[in-house]
């Protein structure tokens, strides 16, 4: 796919920008090194000061770089200002807390023979984004914030389909203060990171998108004994048990799936409900879900807009008819409209068989696979059979069943009556093939870290 900003709820070409030249390339690894050399003599206080003016230019724009966004990407537009007052919030959280994330650790130097011991974290270098498009700002500030306030710096790969957003991107640190090569966008394809993870000068990578692009980019960087964290997707559980508030456990699944147009990783996408309230929590989500109002991303009172890629929507219309043909139940949406760009409805398939794609592959787009199980042991075993474990939710009000679901959901995140959300408190990531690492909270300000040990005698 060329570099291009196509708006998806027309199909129409907006804009297409030209590849960077290999000199290109190397002027921006060139700059990245040198920006290393003097943001790692920086102070935590010099950071904070520039990374709260971030903040501050982010608020002060918000309006405009959502409205970018939802042309390049077709959220609507006020998910994309939430989006980007989250970004704001997550800078200021990083320039409050990273030198007390980052602090010497000391150990016990009596037990060791040592008059001092410590460890120390030190920023490790330049580090490759490689981003998706469908929290194109978020995304991205998520892995900058902590990476700038530890002193590394940023080199930015984003989704061909949202260049402008990386241009503003590329602007925002400079614009903040930060010095130069502090973080930079490379508008390259994919076909080109190989060669940037390869250089010398590149000391580690962070990729959220699919598992073929992780494959891919963890398999370049193990051949160069380069650090990686993945951030893969899944098909979160969200199992609603007896106990459950139903009316609200429906409320919110329909947010939770179709949140972001159902393009989102943290998204629940398979609906795992106890025998006991299966035809109260369908009827609830159902009607939920066809009351969602599709239409113009700009509108206000747009629930849904299109799809993102022209690819992305032949995905999920494939995975839809696949299980009708294998004798799945659509009880609402599942036929796409008949107008430019890439619309899909919200859609709940119900009657599923492991048989059909839907089953255990992880759906990018507003289709709820419903199922029914008799038992908490069964509901436990349908959520972790798949290959993926990133969130998960689970609706109950008895207590001792919460803590069994804290427990046995095989997750990176366990969300108990409440939605799967990122939050910089909280540590962020998944387990099997939704990736490793944990991004956000002290640990995600970690990963690009050497941890040092100090001995000293
Ligand atoms: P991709 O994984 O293809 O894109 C994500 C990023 O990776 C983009 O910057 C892309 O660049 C880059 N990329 C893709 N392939 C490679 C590669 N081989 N080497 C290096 N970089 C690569 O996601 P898609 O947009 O194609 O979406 C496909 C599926 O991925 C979705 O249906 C969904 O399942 C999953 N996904 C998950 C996301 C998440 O939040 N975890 C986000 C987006 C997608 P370029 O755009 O230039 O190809």
């Amino acid at each position: 796919m060329s570099i291009a900003t196509i708006d998806p709820s027309t199909g129409q070409l907006l804009k297409s920008f030209d590849e960077m030249t290999d000199r290109q390339v190397e002027e921006v690894l060139a700059r990245a090194a040198v920006g290393f050399d003097t943001l790692r003599t920086t102070t935590f206080a010099d950071r904070a000061r520039w990374m709260t003016a971030a903040a501050d230019l982010l608020e002060v724009e918000r309006d405009d770089v959502a409205r970018m966004m939802t042309t390049e990407m077709g959220k609507t537009y006020a998910s994309a200002k939430a989006e980007v007052t989250k970004c704001a919030m997550g800078c200021r959280y990083y320039a409050a807390h990273a030198e007390r994330f980052l602090a010497d650790e000391p150990a016990d130097a009596a037990a060791i023979g040592a008059v001092q011991a410590y460890s120390r974290y030190h920023p490790m270098g330049p580090v490759l984004a490689v981003m998706p498009w469908n929290f194109p700002l978020w995304q991205v500030l998520r892995f900058a914030a902590p990476a700038l306030m530890a002193g590394n710096v940023g080199l930015l790969k984003h989704a061909s389909n949202v260049p402008q957003t990386a241009l503003y991107l590329d602007e925002l640190f400079r614009r903040a203060g930060f010095p130069a090569g502090a973080f930079q966008a490379l508008m390259i394809e994919s076909s080109a990171v190989e060669r940037v993870l390869a250089d010398p000068r590149v000391r580690a990578a962070t990729l959220t998108g699919s598992e073929g692009a992780g494959r891919s980019v963890a398999a370049i960087a193990g051949q160069h004994i380069k650090k990686t964290v993945l951030e893969l997707g899944g098909s979160d559980p969200f199992v609603v048990m007896p106990s459950a508030d139903v009316e609200r456990a429906a409320e919110v699944a329909a947010v939770a799936r179709c949140q972001n147009n159902g393009q989102s990783c943290i998204a629940a996408k398979r609906f795992i409900v106890h025998t006991e309230v299966f035809d109260a929590f369908t009827d609830a989500f159902v009607a939920r879900m066809s009351a969602l109002r599709m239409g113009d991303p700009m509108a206000e009172e747009t629930d849904i807009g299109p799809l993102a890629t022209e690819r992305g929507r032949a995905e999920v219309e494939e995975q839809v008819q696949d299980a009708v043909r294998q004798g799945a139940r659509v009880l609402c949406g599942g036929q796409r409209p008949d107008r430019a760009g890439w619309w899909y409805p919200p859609t709940v398939v119900t009657e599923l068989t492991p048989a059909m794609r839907m089953y255990a592959e992880e759906v990018f787009g507003p289709v709820a696979a419903l199922h029914r199980v008799s038992s908490y042991d069964e509901a436990i075993e349908l959520a972790n059979g798949t290959n993926f474990g990133l969130g998960s939710n689970a609706w109950t009000r008895d207590p001792a069943e919460q803590e069994r679901f804290a427990t046995d959901l095989d997750a990176g995140m366990v969300f108990i009556n409440g939605m799967t959300t990122s939050y910089p408190e909280l540590p962020f990531g998944g387990v099997g093939n939704s990736g490793y690492g944990r991004e956000l909270s002290a640990q995600g300000i970690r990963e690009f870290c050497n941890l040092k040990a100090v001995w000293v005698g």
